[in-house]
């Protein structure tokens, strides 16, 4: 059988699935007969083996041959028994709730090599693995023989893995979709051997092996074909050429206190040209926090009204909103009709503004999402431009693409570094600009960690910017998962340092009325407060060239990304600046790490990059919003090599004239037959 129909046919077509099976496999994300296939024996996945235990991950399944050497049986209740074991490169705990002595001298006698599985944790400054798996006393094998599948409740294994081996007796002979040379990079194992090998080995196939990595990067290409022709369909479509003089772009940058970056003209550049095509723009500006793109994004803006068309800009918060209608108005306003529409602009001046749009009595409309999703109609809209974005994903961006009309151009802004690895997966539909350089005048911020306990010395630091006449943020991060705790958090630290610092604190925080954080807002702005204690509100996009420092409270409940975008909120005017982590004591080896990289680097990519090594990918900042797909089989981190191979290849396709009928299947395996089926 050569067809893939049947791989894509609903489970409930299978022997023995009936509507219960059926209904219980969907809640484990298996819809179709394909989704069995690539539903692979547990431990395959996140197993990672043969590695030391110096090298070891926290909060991952690993098998590692250790060595034990020294058991601990305590004979108070409800502590557990402990058996502490080696090997040469450092020492981990075996944890044992509810066990037996004799049970454990068996399987873990002393100083005999064994491997053992499970979940590594970091406890009490020592690794260790809370009841082990011993898989085998053989010291040659490292890999586990146990072909469980992950089950949800209600299934049983022996039926399942009937269902399974029924599928693999009747997977059909798929025509080769890989070229022949990237085939030859995994010895030539076929799709459906991998498939097979994976399911019925006795020993359960490691994510390195050719089967594996072959199916791996069987789904990115899949995933990467279909990005790739999202941009190629985008780019196809037709629209009226703008066309635009430059005069007023170039008195507005001649009029600008400081001279724009190499990158900055550059990207303005692309813009231009996209925009005087004859093809719809859909395009990222990706720079890090603080490298310009606002500008460029309003230069962009203004050559589009210059072409006779309006503007839309979104921004993510209110108060950025407000922040780039008055950089819009200082910058055009001598052009351009500009207008603020927020969450808070009544419904009456809403209509005023609307009829003004109506008679193209204005050029440029920025607001929050109320400027797209209540009922605003824009007249001529040319270019819709979108700041901190990262929160969307492909199918949004698409149809937000398709929103303006084909006439209308799509800026997209990210303040968000991406690992290289990802950059396709994530933007691969979208033409990408990227800033890499900061304005030359900057300073990198200089980085310091502190205990609590060390508040004294902090507070003294302050006191030392406030009287150079500099700014401080002082951020108090969500404790627990809740808004309410979070505010009175921040609210208490102003207590405590109002105290101090008397008028020179206030606070911003989500509660607090929109219209008196603005007034806050300015008065920072105007160099007023001295110190802003703030929630993460401050997090997106705001632009406070004299503050000087930032000081980050319980800074480990943050990620490495997120630690990075608070940092960028200091170190943009000419001074230098500081960022300082708080930490309570007792930090976590995750934690140490993390200071350490934030302390080493202020490249937004690199510590992208490191961050999705310690917390995997789908926990970076946004992705889980993005709507990023995630990939079942291939991990950026395990699979580096596969993501930059498929990147290539995809470059290669397009620069071709393959055929592309021969990725359907490929295509249709993964699941994206819906977006696929007009586009191949
Ligand atoms: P982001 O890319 O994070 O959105 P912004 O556009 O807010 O950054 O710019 C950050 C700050 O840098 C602003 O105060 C802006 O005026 C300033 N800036 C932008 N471009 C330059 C430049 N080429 N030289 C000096 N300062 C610049
Ligand atoms: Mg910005």
């Amino acid at each position: 059988m050569k067809s893939i129909e049947f791989l894509n046919k609903d489970v409930s077509i299978l022997k023995g699935i009936g509507s219960k099976t059926s209904s219980i496999l969907k809640k484990k994300n298996i819809n179709k007969v394909s989704d069995i296939l690539l539903d692979f024996p547990r431990a395959t996945v996140d197993n990672i083996t043969n590695c030391k235990i110096k090298e070891l991950q926290i909060g991952k399944n690993h098998t590692i041959n250790i060595i034990p050497k020294k058991y601990s049986f305590p004979r108070i209740r409800n502590l557990p028994f402990k058996v502490i074991c080696e090997d040469e490169t450092g020492e981990i705990d075996c944890v044992f709730f509810n066990s037996y002595e004799k049970y454990i001298r068996k399987i873990l006698p002393i100083n005999i090599s064994v491997n053992i599985t499970g979940t590594v944790n970091y406890y009490k400054k020592k690794y260790q693995i809370v009841n082990p798996k011993v898989t085998s006393l053989n010291q040659n094998q490292t890999t586990i023989i146990e072909s469980k599948y992950s089950l949800t409740e209600g299934l049983k294994q022996s039926n399942y893995n009937r269902i399974i081996n029924n599928v693999l007796s009747k997977l059909p002979d798929l025509d080769e979709w890989l070229s022949e040379e990237v085939l030859k990079k995994f010895n030539n194992v076929s799709w459906k051997d991998s498939i097979l090998k994976i399911h019925k080995a006795s020993n359960i196939v490691p994510y390195n092996s050719n089967y594996y990595r072959r199916l791996a990067y069987d789904e990115i290409l899949a995933t990467f074909l279909i990005s790739s022709q999202v941009r190629k369909k985008i780019n196809k479509v037709k629209k009226k050429i703008k066309k635009f003089n430059l005069t007023k772009c170039n008195d507005v940058i001649s009029s600008l206190n400081y001279k724009l970056t190499n990158d900055q003209i550059y990207t303005l550049s692309e813009i231009n040209k996209d925009i005087s095509s004859e093809y719809k723009m859909f395009r990222l500006l990706q720079g890090d926090v603080g490298s310009g793109k606002t500008i460029v994004s309003l230069l962009s803006a203004l050559n589009v009204t210059e072409a006779g068309y309006q503007v839309a800009f979104m921004a993510p918060t209110e108060i950025l909103a407000n922040q780039h209608y008055n950089l819009a108005k200082k910058l055009l306003g001598k052009y351009l009709s500009i207008e603020l529409i927020t969450g808070h602009t009544t419904n009456q001046f809403k209509k005023k503004i609307q009829e003004k749009i109506n008679n193209k009595e204005i050029d440029l409309v920025i607001g929050t999402h109320s400027l797209f999703q209540k009922k605003m109609f824009f007249n001529n809209l040319g270019l819709i431009i979108i700041d901190e974005q990262h929160k969307f994903g492909v199918k949004q961006r698409k149809a937000l693409s398709d929103k303006g009309g084909s006439n209308c151009d799509v800026l997209l802004l990210s303040a968000t570094p991406i690992p290289r690895t990802l950059m396709m997966t994530i933007y691969g539909d979208m033409n990408v600009s990227i800033i890499n350089q900061k304005p030359k005048n900057r300073k990198e911020v200089i980085t310091y960690s502190k205990s609590e306990k060390k508040i004294n010395e902090i507070l003294s630091f302050a006191n030392k910017q406030i009287k150079n006449n500099n700014q401080i943020f002082w951020v108090c991060p969500l404790i627990e998962e809740s808004k309410k705790v979070d505010h009175e958090s921040a609210i208490k630290k102003y207590e405590f340092l109002k105290k101090k610092f008397k008028d020179n604190v206030d606070i911003i925080h989500g509660l607090i009325k929109e219209e008196n954080r603005e007034i806050i807002l300015k008065k920072f702005l105007k160099n007023k407060i001295k110190i802003l204690v703030s929630t993460t509100v401050i997090e997106v996009g705001i632009d406070f060239p004299n503050a000087s420092l930032i000081i980050i409270e319980n800074a480990n409940k943050f990620g490495l990304s997120q630690l990075h975008q608070l940092r960028g909120r200091v170190g943009r005017g000419t001074d230098q600046s500081y960022c300082v982590l708080i930490f309570k004591n007792n930090l976590s080896e995750n934690a140490k790490k993390r200071i350490k990289i934030l302390k080493e680097t202020t490249d937004g990519f690199k510590i992208s990059n490191e961050d999705m090594k310690l917390r995997g990918y789908g926990d970076i900042l946004g992705f889980k919003q993005s709507g990023v797909k995630n990939f079942k089989l291939a991990d950026p981190i395990l699979h580096e090599d596969l993501f930059e191979l498929a990147q290539k290849e995809i470059s290669r396709i397009e620069n071709s004239d393959d055929d592309l009928t021969r990725y359907k299947t490929l295509v249709k395996l993964f699941d994206h037959a819906e977006i696929i089926n007009d586009l191949v």
